[in-house]
């Protein structure tokens, strides 16, 4: 279901316990061959491909398009809520379902930048009603629940979330390739982080010239439709388990 296409009486009438999904988004610089909305269009077509499989089953908010995309405001286009803001933003959004009576909520993410305030919005919403027992309050990025897209087609190459990479540009590539640019001439960028495990606070600039992290030239429509497949059956298991979860116990 789309709330955005629901009458108030026809929301009232719903369990409680449906599962709310309040997909996160960004509009933000994605390379020289990609559409600034690229995020938010990707995470779309995900929920569109999940809600066919649910039905009536889960709520679906519509894609929130504003993120934490400040690292990327040296590249014209990219639009940014400032960290607190957003936090603040998303803790409204979560007790507003919470108001209306919903005790299963889902912040489902398409943009990497959000995966911190997104998860520090939930903390504060849990500890706020920290003497509730029937709250169910999750984060994930729609990329990390757990299928490897490179086991389904060995051809893919890249095995996590990069930017206006192979796997953003593929999807894009089958959703709209009307809005990819010349995305064969983007150099590959080396994605990895040499401090790696620690934490390095980076700028997008700091990484990359033109904008992308990862090797969009071997990017191809049949691999956007995989990894499409791939993250919205990802997206189902998740709200199956949602929605069998017993209402109050940790497990
Ligand atoms: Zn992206």
């Amino acid at each position: 279901m789309q709330l955005a296409e629901m009458n108030w009486p026809a929301v009232a009438a719903l369990s409680k316990k449906t599962p709310v999904v309040i997909p996160v988004a960004a509009l933000e610089q994605h390379g020289q061959h990609l559409p600034v909305f690229t995020d938010s269009m990707l995470i779309g077509e995900i929920i569109r491909r999940a809600e066919q499989a649910l039905k009536d089953r889960v709520l679906f908010a519509p894609v929130m398009w504003l993120g934490n995309s400040g690292h990327h405001l040296d590249f014209p286009g990219t639009m940014s809520a400032s960290p607190r803001a957003y936090i603040d933003l998303l803790v409204d959004m979560i007790e507003n379902f919470m108001t209306h009576g919903f005790t299963r909520i889902v912040v489902l993410n398409g943009h990497g930048g959000n995966t911190v305030p997104g998860q520090q919005a939930l903390f504060e919403v849990r500890q706020k009603h920290r003497h509730r027992d029937d709250l169910l309050l999750l984060f994930s990025c729609y990329w990390a629940l757990g299928s490897q897209p490179h086991q389904v087609d060995p051809s893919i190459e890249q095995h996590g979330m990069g930017h206006a990479c192979e796997w953003e540009t593929s999807m894009i590539l089958a959703l709209a390739p009307q809005l990819v640019g010349d995305y064969k001439k983007a150099a590959a960028v080396d994605p990895s982080q040499p401090f790696d495990p620690v934490h390095r606070a980076w700028t997008t600039k700091d990484r990359s010239a033109a904008g992308h992290i990862g090797n969009p030239r071997v990017a191809t429509a049949a691999k956007g439709e995989t990894l499409f497949k791939v993250f919205s059956a990802d997206v189902v298991n998740l709200l199956e388990r949602v929605i069998r979860w017993d209402g109050s116990r940790w497990g």
